[in-house]
């Protein structure tokens, strides 16, 4: 099993990814009925559209020359309203997930 990194550079483990288009393959009755528990708070909600790709999973940084991998941090304020940010370890530029 491979361990993750303390600071996520990604919402969901690469391997927990699955393609959107499953969900159109599942009984629609269902998967409402599941989806209200898998979206019960703003973190499972986000780890539902991470999985299927409706959130983007990883951010690069824009400002630095070298694209790196942004880290995920939990955040409190207005302009953070589902509590997580994309944060560069490098220059500290903050983006909102969402
Ligand atoms: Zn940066």
């Amino acid at each position: 099993m491979a361990r993750r990194p303390s600071t996520p550079t990604t919402i969901m483990p690469k391997a927990n990814l699955r393609p959107a288009a499953e969900l159109y393959d599942n009984d629609i009755d269902i998967m409402l009925r599941e989806l209200v528990l898998l979206t019960s708070n703003s973190q499972q909600t986000i780890h539902w559209l991470a999985t299927y790709g409706l959130l983007q999973n990883s951010w690069a940084c824009e400002q630095c020359p070298k694209a790196l991998a942004m880290w995920l941090q939990r955040k409190d304020g207005a302009q953070f309203v589902d509590g997580y940010a994309w944060a560069c370890p490098t220059c500290r530029t903050q983006k909102s997930i969402t």
